[in-house]
């Protein structure tokens, strides 16, 4: 029997271990069943180097759950009791370190690279205690015990096999663990994929109605998962029921890579596109780091650029630090290289399936575009690795590269300052009468209908530079959208400009948030005699407000709308006389007064000029007055007015049954 002192400098790590070192309680058995499945392996080395020469036999790491222990077993090489001294009381010295630096080439599989793993044992054991015998031909076997403090015991003990028991006597407040449901859970958790078998329990089956215990160990883990295997070996179903293992109640991904290098670091892994439909809905699907087959986690934010968190898969590197905090990681020049790797890689991917077979990259373009999109927008790199492939969609359902829609509208839409403009809409149904009036032109107008599409505009646009301008189809009429020449067309005089538009602004419906703005254009005989646009400015503004905090101002401001009556057309025209028929009598003498008001306040007469001003408002709420009358119940005008509002989707409830009634009338 000996009794000694834990090699460690400061008398109470262990309160340390237990607070600080792990946040996560749960990895102690992740970090003794891979020293288990280390110690197997290192055995298998041994072996097949033929320095050991006994029977390898069954190797299957058993974890036992009793009333008060777990018990992690394996048939791996052993300690002995000088080996226990220096690789588990002198803290310091890794073992799998020692190891790695002797068999440097054959021993890639050996884990040990959590640092502190065993006295992880200390988070959730008042006393843990080793047996163990080496494989070491007349070894014998001793067993460890301490508890918890930095003095432990070591004897001799009575152990036939050869390998190692870490038995875990689990602390009162750890008790959650002392189920076999919950150390299964875990071990599917982080150890899914261990290159051992890992049992736990046995195996049960249904037998007359009741769930019974089989004989068989109830083995937890795939030893051989498809990322170690070599590609050219694999078929398109493994890797579709390889990725049904990891995510059992996800669609079919639509296409993975195979990663796999050498050199400067060593990485492997399966990363799948799974479709992404819904915008920026947080994937609780994610990607899994590995290392060495062990599972670290499913947070891989600050090792591989933030937008490829959309993909699905799993990464195996033992060469990504692990015990470190983010910030660090994201400085660590590995992580950096592995990063540019992976965005290298799928960049490689995408190019080549739009190379080689462009329809099948169309096809699957809606999908990826949310993907590809946030990875241009967020990684310089990785934008221009895609600008010449990545597609645009027009409202016809037809795909563009950035190239060939520009050649498509460099002649068409290029307005008289040279300006090239782009047209969208981002609801092919809403904006339905919109689209089609620049189409009517020859125009073609670009689908941009996802939440991220906003962003995409700024980008493209400043990418595409100065003379490249993104237009809402319906942020104004289609000929002041795209200005051909300066030609001024025959406005009317001012009086009648007054009237038509007071004539019906003076019906606008108040809607909450809603502000309207009359005016009066000449838009063409076969244009709509009313259409209501929202400045492509105002609603940009307003887009950003709502994705962005800080710009609240614009937030809450109404939605502003201009009303554009078309002065060109019929019904407009008919309006216009009947008014001037109807109220030109009495707006008369009104208006000769005004204008001698008007006339008086120009001759520029400070002292009456409030007067003056206050008197001019009033004669002008008269006329205004009378236009509104002669509107109140004009059923052409209510019925445009209606009209523009319900192909805005703003003519609702009251509103619409009102117009419907009115309709029905005028037939
Ligand atoms: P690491 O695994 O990083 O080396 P650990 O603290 O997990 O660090 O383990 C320390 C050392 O203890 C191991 O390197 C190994 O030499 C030894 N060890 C732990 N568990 C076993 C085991 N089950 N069988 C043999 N050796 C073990
Ligand atoms: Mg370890």
């Amino acid at each position: 029997m000996q009794n000694g002192k834990i090699g460690v400098t400061t008398e109470n790590i262990f309160p340390v271990i237990k607070q600080f070192l792990y946040s996560d309680r749960e990895i102690f058995l992740r970090e003794i069943v891979s020293n288990a499945v280390d110690a197997t392996q290192k055995l298998k080395t041994l072996s097949s180097k033929g320095e050991f020469k006994g029977e390898l036999g069954d190797l299957t790491v058993h974890v036992t759950v009793g009333k008060d222990t777990i018990t992690v077993s394996d048939r791996g090489l052993g300690m002995t009791a000088s080996e226990i001294d220096k690789y588990i009381n002198q803290i310091a010295f890794s073992g799998a370190n020692d190891f790695l630096e002797k068999y440097k080439n054959e021993a890639s599989a050996i884990i040990g690279h959590f640092g502190l793993g065993f006295y992880s044992a200390f988070m959730v054991s008042k006393k843990v205690e080793i047996i163990t015998k080496s494989y070491q031909e007349g070894a014998q076997a001793v067993k460890w015990s301490c508890d918890g403090s930095p003095e432990f015991q070591l004897s001799d003990a009575d152990k036939s096999d050869r390998g190692t028991d870490i038995v875990l006597h689990i602390d009162d407040d750890s008790k959650e663990y002392l189920q076999e449901t919950a150390i299964q859970g875990l071990l599917k958790k982080y150890c899914r994929f261990l290159p051992v078998p890992i049992a736990c329990g046995k195996k049960k089956e249904w037998k007359d109605g009741k769930e019974v215990e089989t004989d068989q160990d109830n083995v937890m883990n795939n030893v051989e998962p498809l990322w170690t295997k070599t590609p050219s070996e694999l078929k398109d179903e493994d890797y579709k029921s390889f990725y049904r293992e990891l995510y059992p109640m996800q669609d079919e991904p639509m296409f993975w890579i195979h990663l796999n290098v050498d050199f400067p670091f060593h990485l492997t892994g399966i990363l799948y596109f799974p479709k992404i439909k819904s915008n920026l809905d947080l994937q609780k699907n994610r990607i899994h780091l590995y290392c060495n087959q062990v599972f670290v986690t499913d947070n891989v934010e600050g090792i591989v650029p933030d937008f490829m968190t959309l993909l699905h898969g799993v990464i195996d590197s033992p060469d990504i630090p692990l015990n470190v905090s983010r910030s660090y990681l994201q400085s660590d020049s590995n992580v950096k290289k592995i990063s540019g790797y992976i965005t290298k890689k799928v960049a490689d991917r995408l190019s080549q399936i739009f190379k080689n077979d462009r329809k099948d990259f169309e096809s699957k373009w809606d999908d990826v575009k949310l993907f590809i999109n946030y990875g241009m927008l967020t990684e310089e790199d990785f934008y221009s690795k895609m600008e010449k492939i990545a597609l645009m969609k027009d409202t016809d359902g037809k795909y563009f590269t950035f190239e060939e829609y520009k050649t498509l509208i460099e002649s068409a839409q290029t307005d008289k300052d040279k300006n090239l403009i782009y047209l969208y809409a981002t609801d092919r149904e809403s904006q339905y009468g919109y689209i089609e009036s620049a189409k009517s032109k020859g125009y073609s107008v670009l689908l941009m209908d996802n939440s991220l599409d906003v962003a995409v505009i700024g980008m493209l646009e400043q990418k595409f530079g100065q003379n490249s301008r993104f237009m809402r189809v319906d942020s104004d009429t289609i000929d002041r959208l795209i200005v051909k020449d300066d030609a001024k067309a025959d406005r009317l005089p001012d009086t009648s400009m007054r009237m038509i538009t007071k004539v019906f602004s003076s019906q606008l419906p108040k809607i909450e948030k809603a502000d309207f703005h009359v005016d009066a254009q000449p838009l063409g005989e076969n244009a709509l005699p009313v259409m209501i646009t929202c400045s492509e400015y105002m609603r940009r503004m307003k887009d950003m407000a709502a994705i962005q905090s800080g710009m609240s101002f614009y937030g809450d401001m109404p939605d502003m709308y201009n009303v554009v009556l078309n002065t060109d057309h019929k019904l407009i025209k008919t309006v216009l006389a009947d008014a001037e028929s109807s109220c030109s009598e009495q707006v008369k003498p009104i208006q000769t007064e005004l204008d001698a008001l008007k006339e008086l306040k120009a001759q520029d007469n400070k002292d009456e000029k409030e007067t003056i001003e206050s008197q001019i408002s009033e004669k002008e709420s008269a006329i205004d007055g009378i236009y509104s009358d002669f509107s109140k119940d004009n059923k052409i005008v209510h019925e445009l007015i209606d009209l523009a509002l319900l192909q805005n989707g703003m003519l609702k409830g009251e509103a619409l049954s009102r117009f419907i009634r009115r309709s029905v009338e005028l037939i």
